[in-house]
């Protein structure tokens, strides 16, 4: 039986720091992180002396590949001057345009933009903006203007732009203009089984129903694959609740079926703590992974969302999803005096249960769909930065997790993409690419150790800030797959600190650790999530990332440009902030709304709502019917895949 672990892994820090430090015994691998330091500044002196190849041109790319200096980047550094929205204007825009009173083209050419400056004042980062009609505007970006400064100084430059794409991102000012982006998000449909408060869709609340047909998600997925840079792509389902759209199954078997390979689903977990098989089939049809909304590690911590025993849910829908074959990502909207005191319990609990959970995203709220007409002082209240996030893991995860070291931007994972771009020049498609903007997207590397669930940052004694610099400078000398690979090698074993590492803990172990961090990215492998989730060495990393969504109130729309999370529609693929935080979600329902709630009901059976406190039924004990179940999970998948 898969057990869930809901203790906290807490050692005192000083306990900790003497069982996994080594400070004897460590001569050997220092002498040799020295001399590959030594011969890594020989190989690039010969690097920058030898003339450099012209680097190939792939299918799939609308250019040659390019070095760093040849790729795009937003404008950093502040004061700095930008484009947002007025919240008044675009809310006007966006009820002009359901209530007839202007065109699409009209809502696309003006949805609402005016200037908007981003400064730094008493240590925090702030946009101000104001409208001529509407008056100004003041929000918070960031409470450490250090932090912030960090992650625009690490990033490392931008995707291809696009071409092509005509049909694809027509959003006027606020369409996507450059890359595949790293998850395309399939709503599949706007009803759910909660209520909650957040939420930014408004689910259940809208008088329609709003969900895609098969012919909606083959467009779809055609449409996808149909402009350059053609790249591997997450796949994420998401709605409302997506386990309650009726084809679910199929559109899953669907989008494995026409080459999709990293397929998702974002649920509140219910449909998988309810009925085990149903994870089963589910993986069956070609489901890799799970993010599972949560936000705390008690009933009482999750209450707010209307259901008592929610957490209990969620460790059910765990243990369920784990006994299927997949792993999950915790998925935490975090709002500032709501469940922020809680963060660092919920890595605790991840950290607990890692042979489950792959890793934890922590969103910050955004206030949009119900949340929208929000009062200025709860705004102020309630925003909750990224920089706020990693200064709260720094005080509740008690190990030492520094925001200064230890975290980076997440478009530093395109320093990998890069490298495996340009030593793959024949693939079809292209690495995954990450080009997140560096205020929207940012992450921070744990080491885990399965056995004690011991963690602490991999920046604590590997200093990943030069080897993303090392990537860069290998990528950029352009080499074949040889001497590539030769200088990478180098690069871990000058960048490891024996020193600062855990006990037990090798360079070949950190290298075999970044071999399958990179299977989630390759476009090469027919099934990364086989590979990955057969790794049981001692060691595993685990992902902690903060995204920031943009809403009306802090909108950038030169980040929203590059989103990397666009939402895919019958109106093309659109950044997922505009398409919740800005009216394009009302815009596209109201175009292709399935039916009126009246006629929804008339015609199917109405779905249960679980809120006001109701209580999900799961059984008490997942041991009892544990061998009926087996049976019944093995008939499914025999059924599935004919074997
Ligand atoms: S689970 Fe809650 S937040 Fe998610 S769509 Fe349903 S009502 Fe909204
Ligand atoms: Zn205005």
């Amino acid at each position: 039986m898969v057990s869930i672990s809901t203790k906290s892994a807490i050692l005192k820090p000083l306990e900790r720091k003497s069982v996994m430090m080594r400070p004897e015994n460590w001569s050997a691998s220092t002498v040799l992180s020295a001399m590959a330091n030594l011969a890594w500044q020989g190989s690039q002196f010969i690097n920058r002396r030898l003339p450099s190849r012209e680097l190939p041109e792939p299918n799939w790319a609308p250019g040659k590949l390019m070095r760093s200096w040849e790729r795009s980047s937003p404008q950093l550094g502040f004061p700095r001057t930008t484009k947002s929205l007025c919240p008044k204007c675009n809310a006007a825009a966006v009820n002009a345009f359901v209530s007839g009173a202007c065109t699409l083209s009209e809502f696309r050419a003006v949805p609402g933009v005016i200037d908007a400056e981003i400064v730094e004042e008493a240590g925090r980062i702030l946009m101000r903006k104001a409208c001529d009609r509407h008056g100004p505007f003041e929000d918070v970006l960031a409470t450490n203007a250090a932090f912030f400064k960090r992650m625009e100084s690490l990033y490392t430059g931008g995707d291809f732009e696009c071409t092509d794409d005509a049909s694809v991102h027509d959003h006027g000012p606020l369409a996507i203009r450059s890359g595949r982006g790293m998850m395309l998000v399939f709503d599949l449909t706007n009803r759910c089984n909660m209520k909650c408060s957040p939420c930014y869709m408004n689910a259940n609340d809208q008088g329609y129903v709003h969900e895609l047909e098969m012919s909606d998600v083959k467009d779809i997925f055609q449409r996808a694959l149909s402009f350059k840079p053609r790249r591997e792509v997450n796949v994420l389902f998401a709605g409302g609740e997506p386990t309650l759209s009726p084809i679910f199954l199929d559109v899953v078997r669907y989008g494995r079926s026409v080459g999709f390979k990293r397929l998702h689903v974002a649920t509140n977990g219910i449909r998988f703590a309810e009925d085990p098989l149903f994870a089963v089939e589910a993986r069956s049809a070609g489901l890799h992974a799970v993010y599972l909304q949560l936000d705390g590690t008690s009933n009482q911590g999750n209450w707010h969302r209307g259901v008592s025993n929610l957490f209990d849910v969620k460790v059910r829908a765990l243990e369920n999803i784990a006994r299927a074959g997949m792993r999950t990502t915790l998925q935490v909207a975090v709002v500032n005096g709501g469940n922020n005191h809680g963060v660092g319990e919920i890595v605790r609990f991840a950290v607990e249960n890692i042979d489950k959970i792959h890793g934890v995203v922590f969103q910050p709220i955004m206030l949009a769909g119900r949340d929208q007409d929000v009062r200025d002082e709860d705004r102020y209240s309630r925003r909750y930065t990224l920089s706020q996030l990693a200064d709260d893991l720094k005080q509740q995860a008690l190990i030492d997790w520094e925001p200064l070291r230890d975290w980076f931007p997440m478009s530093v994972y395109g320093t990998f993409a890069n490298l495996l771009d340009l030593m793959k020049p024949n693939a079809e498609v292209g690495t995954l690419y990450a080009d997140v903007h560096p205020n929207w997207g940012q992450f921070s590397p744990l080491l885990v150790n399965r056995k004690t669930k011991q963690f602490l940052p991999v920046s604590s004694f590997f200093n990943v800030e030069r080897f993303m610099s090392d990537l860069v400078a290998i990528t950029d000398g352009g080499r074949g797959e040889t001497l590539t690979k030769a200088q990478l090698i180098l690069s871990v074993l000058r960048n490891y600190h024996n020193e600062k590492a855990p006990a037990g803990l090798s360079p070949a172990h950190l290298a075999g650790l970044f071999k399958s961090t990179v299977l989630r990215f390759r476009s090469d492998i027919p099934d990364w999530s086989d590979q990955s989730y057969a790794e049981i060495g001692e060691w595993r990393l685990l992902v902690v990332t903060g995204i920031w969504f943009q809403d009306l109130y802090v909108a950038d729309l030169s980040a929203l440009r590059m989103c990397t999370t666009p939402v895919v529609t019958q109106e093309g693929e659109i950044s997922f902030c505009a398409y919740n935080g800005a009216g394009w979600r009302q815009v596209v329902e109201h175009l292709h709304k399935t039916a009126t709630l009246r006629e929804w009901h008339k015609e199917h059976e109405r779905h249960k709502i679980y809120a006001n406190g109701a209580l999900v039924k799961i059984s008490s004990d997942a041991s009892s019917n544990e061998n009926a179940e087996h049976e019944r999970a093995a008939d499914v998948v025999a059924h599935y895949t004919g074997r």
